[in-house]
């Protein structure tokens, strides 16, 4: 049954003020949401999809949105919540919101509107905690969001060029929900109500006292215990070989079945990471997804421009989770990598809201997840085995590639009345693209004839097989072989005019300025100038952050060149672009630099003028 357009008088977004919130004839909230972020009340912002979440399970919720911290009664719009503050600092990592990877300002804030892009506090999470704690002393303060997530243990810091201990005990949390934290908030708001212990529930973390009475405050059933916090923080060969080893096992742990828990001594305490709740079922993610969010910025924020809004309002998210095991990506880590994927008649049903809501031209932006074509593929097996990634070295024989799935929906979607374009932009995986395509042939061209938004983006990242071996990316051969099934399939639909954007990154470990100078030809000889480059950032927890730090590879232990210097990155960035004006003159020195003096001139095989 198709629910139409919920009707904002009977869902007004949640309170935004105290005004609002005494409308509703309430004197106070029973949860209180903060967020970095502006409110929007759409199901790709955190806090608006975990409000409504909330709002469903019966309670009262407000919401404090990208509060000014120099404002004493930021904190104070609806008193004390009865049940709990539940903190993020938003959808991105709060210094990555503010700064670049060469540490400059950035112009704007994607996640806020531009009278408020400059609230944005660095390490949010524990800003924001903090000010949470001063208000009702005694009201439990639970942590999540991404940036709490990817710091649960602990972290290499790329700001500061540190190990810093998990951000559960600088930012004073009494709980920190990790992870999609549906499941999660469920069980605290069951316990909370009947007045029950906030411990050992999956997809948390907590501290307990240590103290020398070891074994009375560990869970029963502790299976890993990891190198204590001062020895992985130590800035010592020795301390590097552990932080390693941390990474290792918590890499192999996300990926064990069933996952256990993990100890770690800070201190006098001890940090405890429960296993990851179980994902969602597809049920209850149509469920989640049929809120009724009114798919808009708070009504105060009147006509103001919010950058990521305007790219995912006509968006619908089909899935979540992601088999890649990219080394530079926490997703796996942070959603899981069980692919889940929503019902067609589920997805229909939100587009069918989207497309009666004022507004809609009949263009839905984008219909995918992480990865777009992941949607409605599965592991055969009844217990999926501990690999990190189902496509790297090569696509796995029990990974079910079937598109069909995938094609039907897309299919149905451009079937909706008053929907006119259903385009993917959230990118595809090109090796699995083409294992899609051998198992359903057509399957690229109908891509590239009715979902292609004049560019479809892959993320090849990089031209080099070492390099891509360390990102766990295929290799080189594979994204060539794509381009030319592209190009095929685009001939093949009349649709020449739509190329295929590719991403890469400069700077990732196990790239060296030799590599970048090959990925620079490979690049010159074959394809359009790259448009879309990305300098690497390290970002927690993902095993690439782990090679940035300690310079080889945790898992297999192998020596990795890093360019840890802003003017190794910058050398990189150069020869990436250097078909650009402005990166010319240090591409050029860095050519003469290796010796390359026949690449820089006028000749047609010269990088550089
Ligand atoms: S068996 Fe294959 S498809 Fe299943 S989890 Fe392992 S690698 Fe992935």
């Amino acid at each position: 049954m198709r629910t139409g357009r919920p009707n904002p008088n009977l869902h007004p977004p949640l309170p935004l003020s105290r005004a609002e919130m005494e409308a509703r004839g309430w004197d106070a909230c029973d949860a209180i949401v903060v967020t970095g972020d502006a409110y929007i009340d759409h199901p790709a912002f955190g806090a608006g999809l975990i409000g409504r979440f909330l709002e469903a399970l019966g309670l009262r919720i407000g919401v404090i949105a990208a509060p000014d911290l120099r404002d004493p009664q930021a904190f104070r719009v609806f008193g004390a919540p009865r049940l709990f503050w539940g903190i993020t600092a938003g959808n991105l990592d709060s210094q990555l919101a503010r700064l670049t990877v060469m540490r400059k300002r950035r112009r704007d804030d994607p996640y806020l509107p531009p009278a408020l892009a400059e609230r944005r506090p660095p390490n949010a999470s524990i800003a924001y905690t903090a000010r949470a704690r001063q208000i009702a002393r005694g009201v439990p303060v639970i942590l999540g969001g991404l940036e709490a997530s990817l710091r649960r243990f602990p972290y290499y810091d790329y700001w500061t060029d540190k190990v810093h201990r998990s951000i559960l005990l600088d930012a004073k949390a009494d709980l920190l929900v990790y992870g999609m934290a549906e499941s999660a908030l469920a069980e605290i708001v069951a316990r909370l109500r009947r007045g029950a212990a906030l411990d050992g529930i999956p997809g948390t973390a907590v501290l307990r006292p240590g103290g020398d009475d070891r074994d009375k405050n560990l869970p029963a059933s502790t299976e890993i215990e990891l190198p204590d916090f001062d020895t992985v923080a130590a800035p010592t060969e020795a301390g590097r070989l552990a932080f390693a080893a941390m990474t290792a096992a918590i890499h192999r742990n996300a990926t064990a079945t069933p996952p256990r828990p993990i100890v770690q001594r800070h201190g006098t305490r001890w940090l405890v990471v429960h296993p990851p709740a179980a994902p969602l079922t597809p049920a209850a993610m149509d469920a989640l997804y049929a809120l009724p969010f009114t798919r808009r910025p708070h009504p105060a924020y009147g006509a103001a421009r919010i950058p990521a809004f305007e790219m995912i309002r006509d968006s619908i998210t089909t899935h979540r989770g992601c088999y890649g095991g990219c080394a530079f990506c926490a997703l796996a880590l942070h959603q899981g990598k069980t692919v889940v994927s929503r019902s067609r008649a589920g997805i229909l049903d939100e587009i069918a809201r989207v497309q009666s809501a004022q507004g809609f031209h009949g263009t839905l932006s984008d219909l995918g997840g992480p990865t777009a074509n992941m949607y409605g593929t599965r592991c055969r097996r009844a217990t999926p085995c501990a690999r990190a990634s189902c496509l790297t070295p090569r696509i796995c024989p029990d990974l079910d590639t079937d598109p069909r799935a995938w094609r039907e929906l897309l299919y149905a979607a451009r079937a909706v009345p008053g929907v006119r374009h259903v385009f993917v932009a959230s990118g595809i995986r090109s090796d699995l693209a083409l294992a899609q395509d051998d198992a359903a042939p057509g399957t690229l061209e109908a891509l590239v004839a009715h979902h292609t938004g004049g560019r479809l983006k892959t993320a090849p990242e990089h031209t080099v097989d070492q390099v891509l071996a360390v990102m766990r990316k295929p290799p080189a051969a594979i994204q060539d072989k794509f381009l030319r099934r592209y190009k095929a399939a685009a001939a093949k639909a009349g649709k020449t005019q739509q190329p295929v954007v590719e991403y890469y990154i400069s700077g990732h470990p196990g790239c060296t300025l030799d590599d970048m100078l090959t990925l620079a030809l490979h690049l010159k000889a074959a394809r359009p100038q790259p448009e879309q480059v990305q300098d690497y950032y390290p970002c927690p927890l993902t095993l690439a952050a782990a090679m940035y730090y300690t310079g080889f590879d945790p898992l297999t232990g192998a020596p990795v060149a890093v360019a840890r210097s802003d003017a190794d990155k910058a050398d990189q960035r150069a020869l990436l672009l250097c078909h650009l004006p402005e990166f010319q003159t240090r591409a050029r020195a860095v050519l003469l630099r290796l010796g390359r003096a026949d690449l820089v001139g006028r000749g047609k095989q010269c990088l550089v003028a």
